[in-house]
């Protein structure tokens, strides 16, 4: 059984999922996780409780660690983990545009050149020092760091005819500015910084690729705030933790979680972001959670057989 928020399951997996037996919920988010004798009991926010032999949890770390404290977990050892597990400031803002055109960079022999990959848009490396270090300051870009993509130049079915959608990715923003301004404004009507800063990273693309600012017909922002309340990365960091050297491989999220397991909650197995080898959509650390659930299954069964056998 599959449990989760309104996260983007495509339709080729959700049948994926089905044809191979499972059932599938959306919108119950799990309160908590409960260790039994058998296993696990998942309380849901609409009340249901679930009882399953295991449970692989794919949310972000800090969330699994809420939820078995919710389930009645070791608190002072959960506030350990919790504590040295660092999320990050937030990284980045994403601008989602509709155009009436691809970006045409001059300096791209062919337009493919430009628009069948992702076009990272700096200068040099001091651009992306800068960026970095007023981020870790609590501060904006002086200059952002722009990664362009043209996902209709590849799939044109994304848009309608004749039109585009291009989305631009900037690094680095903090989720909390350190002069204590806000990405939304209260005030009604009064333009806010998300926008001024959507403003400043379609401008920056404009200068590599001039006069597309004036393609786009519509576009929607998501600052890191945004990222959080909407997709539930806490911080707006969407490698859910730090991708630093220190939280990666079996530092990742932190040397006594790392293995996809929690030392005292058997059977229940951690994916996803929060575990090696971290952020991006590869699903390494589903596979890797997977093998070591099933392996720990068969040895179970191996172990329940054999000891019949002494009886
Ligand atoms: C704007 C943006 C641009 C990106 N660009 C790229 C890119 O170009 N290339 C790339 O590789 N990666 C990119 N990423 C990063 C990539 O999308 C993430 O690293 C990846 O999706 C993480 O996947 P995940 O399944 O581990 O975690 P998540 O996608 O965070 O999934 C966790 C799921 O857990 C659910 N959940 C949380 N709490 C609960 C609860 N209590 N009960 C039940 N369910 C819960 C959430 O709803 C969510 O569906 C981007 C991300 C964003 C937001």
């Amino acid at each position: 059984r599959a449990v989760g928020g309104s996260g983007a399951l495509t339709e080729a997996m959700i049948a994926r999922l089905q044809r191979d037996g499972a059932e599938l919920t959306l919108g119950d988010a799990v309160t908590s996780l409960v260790r039994r004798s058998h296993g696990w009991t998942t309380r849901t926010a609409s009340g249901r409780e679930i009882d399953s032999r295991i449970v692989v949890a794919g949310c972000h770390i800090v969330t699994t660690l809420d939820l078995l404290e919710a389930g009645g977990h070791d608190s002072a050892q959960i506030a350990r983990w919790r504590s040295t597990i660092r999320v990050g400031p937030g990284i980045g803002t994403a601008v989602r545009l509709a155009t009436d055109a691809l970006p045409m960079y001059p300096s791209a022999d062919r337009i493919e050149d430009g628009t069948h990959g992702l076009a990272l848009l700096v200068r040099d490396r001091s651009q992306l020092r800068l960026a970095h270090g007023h981020a870790l300051a609590g501060d904006l870009p002086p200059t952002p760091a722009v990664l362009g993509m043209s996902f209709s130049a590849l799939d044109p079915t994304i848009a309608p005819p004749g039109q585009h959608q291009i989305s631009l990715w900037s690094q680095w923003h903090p989720h909390t500015l350190a002069d204590g301004r806000q990405w939304r404004s209260n005030v009604p009507g009064e333009r806010s910084l998300a926008e001024f800063e959507a403003d400043r990273i379609v401008a920056e693309l404009d200068r590599y690729a001039p006069g597309f600012a004036a393609s786009v017909l519509d576009r929607f922002v998501q600052s890191p705030p945004d990222i959080e309340r909407e997709l539930g990365l806490i911080g707006g960091n969407i490698m859910h933790l730090d991708m630093s050297l220190d939280q990666m491989m079996m530092w990742r999220p932190h040397p006594q979680l790392a293995g996809h397991r929690v030392p005292g909650a058997d059977r229940l197995y951690l994916t996803g972001a929060s575990t090696h080898p971290g952020g991006g959509v590869t699903a390494a650390s589903g596979r890797s959670a997977a093998r070591i659930a099933i392996a720990d299954a068969r040895a179970a069964r191996r172990r329940t057989f054999f000891g019949r056998k002494r009886e």
